[in-house]
């Protein structure tokens, strides 16, 4: 298949596309590189399957040729990205999102759409399965991120009831791994490079918020499957395993072995307390689960950002 993957230079983005391409599929990945970084694509610059377009999904696209899949993936994705992008972030939920299943209908291509935990909120049931509708502020600073993903969804399920699109709809939860960007912000990176550095932790608030952490391989899986033989309706995707965010700053002290201090820093506002996968439609679906336990993949994660940050 010839498929397009938006955000392709971003953390999952590049992910997907070597999964793809392995896969033996080609594809056209395209982004305007706000959060994305080339590096991440680099290893694939002589690869005859990939073509890379730099462009901003929130205008118009047009892709030349046929298009079998669209796999929708660019927006800042990071708390301090979506602060640092607020309307970035809104117009490539909203008019990315738009345009991109434009082109799904004009090319006749199955879509689908890179949602988000953060569609739940700060969650009043929990694990959330994907029947909760969600505790969102629409207002809040992290409105910006919620609202443009919810939005999104419900444009992509319009696009599959008005037009008969074939859709799917995966909901990201916290995801961790190689090419995360040592200064994106998220709590794994953060930490496992302050480890390293020998610098403080930093856990916002008492650390008792809890978050329940994919490594990407799994992750990817689970979305090219529900890719290939998912159907319409939202699906989590993530790892059930939940941890509160002190236990795991002691579990990256333990792996890096670092003697690295933990201090508090406020708590962000509008920060989920709780957040944890119910996978049991992807697990019926898909017969997918996760695979890596945490520490695993820690471990691979430490080992890229030694790498990076040389030490
Ligand atoms: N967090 C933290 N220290 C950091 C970065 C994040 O304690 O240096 C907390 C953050 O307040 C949240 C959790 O870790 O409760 C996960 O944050 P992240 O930014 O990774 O993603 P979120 O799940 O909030 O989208």
């Amino acid at each position: 298949m010839r498929l397009l993957v938006t955000g392709a230079a971003g953390f999952l983005g590049s992910h997907l596309c070597d999964r793809l391409l392995a896969l033996g599929h080609t594809v056209v990945g395209m982004d305007n590189l706000i959060t994305g970084a080339p590096a991440n694509l680099a290893h694939l610059e002589h690869h005859r399957g990939l073509q890379f377009v730099r462009h901003d999904v929130s205008t118009f696209i047009d892709v030349p040729g046929p298009v079998d899949g669209i796999l929708h993936f660019a927006s800042p994705a990071s708390p301090i990205d979506y602060l640092e992008y607020p309307i970035p972030t809104l117009k490539v939920g909203a008019l990315g999102t738009h345009n991109a299943l434009g082109l799904a209908k004009a090319k006749g291509a199955r879509f689908l759409l890179a949602s988000t935990s953060e569609v739940y909120g700060d969650p009043l049931v929990h694990p959330q399965p994907e029947s909760y509708w969600g505790n969102v502020n629409p207002v809040g600073p992290r409105g910006v991120y919620d609202e443009a993903k919810r939005f999104a969804e419900a444009m992509t399920m319009a696009y599959h009831r008005y037009h008969r699109l074939d859709t799917r709809i995966v909901r990201i939860f916290n995801t961790y791994g190689p090419r995360m960007r040592p200064r994106d912000g998220r709590v794994v990176s953060n930490f496992i490079v302050q480890a390293l550095k020998g610098e403080p932790l930093t856990v916002y608030g008492d650390g008792s918020q809890t978050r329940s952490f994919c490594y990407v391989d799994d992750l990817i899986e689970g979305i090219v499957r529900l890719f290939e033989r998912g159907d319409a309706d939202p699906t989590n995707i993530g790892n059930p395993r939940e941890f509160t965010v002190r236990q795991l700053a002691d579990r990256v002290l333990a792996l890096t072995g670092s003697r690295s201090p933990i201090v508090e820093r406020p708590l962000p506002v509008d920060d989920p307390k709780v957040r944890q996968p119910d996978i049991t439609r992807a697990k019926r679906l898909l017969g997918w689960e996760p695979q890596v336990p945490l520490e695993e993949g820690l471990r691979r994660t430490i080992a890229y950002f030694r790498d990076l940050v040389g030490r």
